[in-house]
Order: C-alpha cells, then sequence, then structure tokens
C-alpha cells in the first residue's frame, strides 16, 4: 500500500511513528514543509524535516520534541560569548553537525531533496523523506502593527502600521505573543514541488494529513504551486491538531486566528473544505461536528485523539487509514 503524507514537525513526526508501526508494509512517502527553513550563523536549518527525520530515526529529544536526545549547547554558548546571535533560536551541538553537513551539501550545489536523501541515509526513516520543493519558500509572519513589535522589543522592518518578520522569529522569539493579521509563503507560488512530491500524491493509495498546523506546516506545503491540485484529486483523510477548542501544543490558534478561521476542529476542517478533505477525524469530545452544516461532504468521525502512547497514536493512524481506505472505495 502506497501512503503519503503532508507533515509539518511534531504532529506529523509522532503520527507518522504510528502509522509506521501499524502498517510495517507500507510504502510511506512523506512532504515535508520547509515554509520554516531559516539561515542561522550561515547555516541552513530545516526544523520540519529534521524532527521528522529524528523521530523516525530514533534521535529526537522525545521530551522537548524536537532536536536531538542528549544534546548540549557549547558552541550556542560560544557564539553568544562573541555577542553573536540570534540568542532565540536553540541549536544543540549534536544537531549543528547536520546543518553543518545539510549546508556543505547545499553550497556543493546538490538540491535539498538529494541533501535529504543522503541525511536520511543515516538515520533510515524508514519513509522516503522529501522536501516540499527545492526552492526556497519562507514562511513570514504579517504582524499587527508597530505598537506590537515594540512591545515584543523588536525592531520595525517597515513603517506604516504593519511589518513582517520570519516565521521563526515570530513562533520563537516572540512567542505568538504579537496578533498577527496574516502569513506570506514567499516563494511559494513560484516553487516547483520537489522531485517525486507529484508522483507520490499521485501514485498513493491514499493521502492521511497528519494532526499539523494547518496554517504554517500543511498550509505552506499546499501554497506549492501544484501540490494541493494534486491532493484534491485523491482520497484525503486528516487528523485535528485541534481538540475540544484548542491546540494540544503550539499556538496554531494564533495561526488560525490571523486568518479568521475558528480555533475548533470543525473550523480547520472548513478551512481545508470538502474539494480537499474526503474524511476527518476528531476527538470524541468534538463529536458534534459531525454535524456541523459546514462540513457537508466530509465525512467525520469521532475517535481518541491524543498521542498519548505509541499505542494510542497508533489506533489513531488505524482510524485515519480505515476512513480513508473505506472512502477510496
Ligand atoms: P510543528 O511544526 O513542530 O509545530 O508540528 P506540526 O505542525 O506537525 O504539529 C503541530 C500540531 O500538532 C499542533 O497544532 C498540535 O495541536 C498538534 N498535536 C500535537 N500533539 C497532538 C496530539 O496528541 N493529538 C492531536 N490531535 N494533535 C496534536
Ligand atoms: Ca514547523
Amino acid at each position: 500500500m502506497r501512503i503519503t503524507v503532508p507533515a509539518g514537525g511534531v504532529g506529523a513526526a509522532r503520527f507518522l511513528r504510528g502509522l509506521k508501526a501499524e502498517v510495517p508494509g507500507a510504502e510511506i512517502t512523506v512532504i515535508g514543509n520547509t515554509g520554516d527553513d531559516i539561515t542561522l550563523f550561515g547555516l541552513h536549518v530545516s526544523p520540519d524535516l529534521d524532527t521528522v527525520m529524528y523521530t523516525l530515526g530514533g534521535g529526537i529529544d522525545e521530551e522537548q520534541g524536537w532536536g536531538r536526545a542528549g544534546d548540549s549547547r557549547t558552541v550556542l554558548s560560544e557564539l553568544a560569548a562573541y555577542g553573536a546571535g540570534p540568542g532565540w533560536f536553540g541549536l544543540g551541538d549534536l544537531d549543528i553537525a547536520t546543518h553543518l553537513h545539510r549546508t556543505s551539501m547545499l553550497s556543493a550545489g546538490l538540491p535539498l531533496s538529494a541533501v535529504t536523501t543522503v541525511l536520511c541515509q543515516r538515520w533510515q526513516p524508514g519513509v522516503r523523506l522529501l522536501p516540499m520543493t527545492d526552492d526556497r519558500v519562507e514562511t513570514h509572519v504579517v504582524l499587527a502593527s508597530d505598537e506590537g513589535e515594540r512591545r515584543a522589543g523588536v525592531g520595525t522592518e517597515r513603517g506604516g502600521g504593519t511589518s513582517m518578520v520570519h516565521f521563526q522569529e515570530w513562533w520563537v522569539r516572540m512567542g505568538a505573543q504579537v496578533p498577527a493579521t496574516g502569513f506570506v509563503f514567499a516563494g511559494a507560488e513560484q516553487a516547483s514541488p520537489a522531485p517525486g512530491v507529484l508522483e507520490a500524491i499521485a501514485e498513493a493509495d491514499v493521502i492521511l494529513m497528519p494532526p499539523s498546523n494547518p496554517v504554517v506546516s500543511i498550509g505552506t506545503i499546499l501554497a506549492v504551486s501544484g501540490i494541493a491540485e494534486a491532493m484534491r484529486a485523491k482520497t484525503v483523510v486528516g487528523v485535528s491538531p485541534i481538540i475540544g477548542g484548542a491546540p494540544v501544543r503550539g499556538m496554531a490558534d494564533k495561526c488560525l486566528a490571523a486568518l479568521g478561521v475558528a480555533a475548533s476542529a470543525a473550523g480547520v476542517a472548513a478551512h481545508y473544505g470538502p474539494g480537499l478533505l474526503d474524511g476527518w477525524l476528531v476527538d470524541e469530545q468534538d463529536k458534534a461536528a459531525a454535524d456541523a452544516p459546514e462540513l457537508a461532504g466530509i465525512t467525520v468521525r469521532a475517535v481518541p485523539l491524543y498521542m498519548s502512547s505509541p499505542a494510542a497514536t497508533a489506533a489513531i493512524a488505524r482510524a485515519a487509514l480505515d476512513l480513508a481506505l473505506e472512502l477510496h472505495g
């Protein structure tokens, strides 16, 4: 069986671990979000690709959800001693080796997709991990006002009442506490899907959407030209990242608010729409979503959605796959 999964970071990686355990024989292709990528100290950092790679490869810091287990911060503290910033982005020493290797291969002219394949030769994630594109796409956040920026102690990039910052600066440095009014996926329209991405969608039996951030993880992937269109032709089942009106972790509610989308299981499904989504898993406490008129055309099923243990996570993956296979016919 061929399963293709568009993926952000932590939510996706944990879901994928459950899916692998539940369907060991499946050929799983992961289309990773690269809108969160950022250049730090000259190094190309791909947080979402690495979270998937480390989690499935057994190297993840389980508690944190990202980065390497047992990592240290010697390099970062040496940089701080030079006054070299930014100081707000955590980079462990072990993790830096990945970024050094990635950056040197990119500098030698390899595309990110080929670089990711090389990195995965070490980690053996057991899935084919593809970046959504080899082109540069960067998620920027439109902030409500200069005032918001001043409160956060951030310099203003341009005046006139709005300003933009890199997604990581908003998410990590500001903790998403400065209200956003929109997101710009810079470069997405001009970007081409990476080699193998459209094929993996077209040839998939089903597409499963993990409980990733609908705006800055899945939304970015869908913004790359051709990807959303290819997915609409397939059977797509998604897992809600929102339970009981709040994200299970992170600040997806702040992202949804910027788009005027309700932070609810039904709100997210309506945002994706019946053109894209065939089936939608919601948590048992959100089972009323099944009767929401705005979800007409989407088959909603309520199951426990907390990925609280390997068994619970595998059961979520099984429920998503079963629904997809039923709808696929
Ligand atoms: P990020 O790139 O690291 O932020 O990771 P993702 O975009 O892949 O996933 C983030 C989303 O995962 C958040 O919106 C969370 O609400 C969601 N999430 C995390 N843990 C769980 C869980 O146990 N169950 C569900 N349903 N969603 C979860
Ligand atoms: Ca991310």
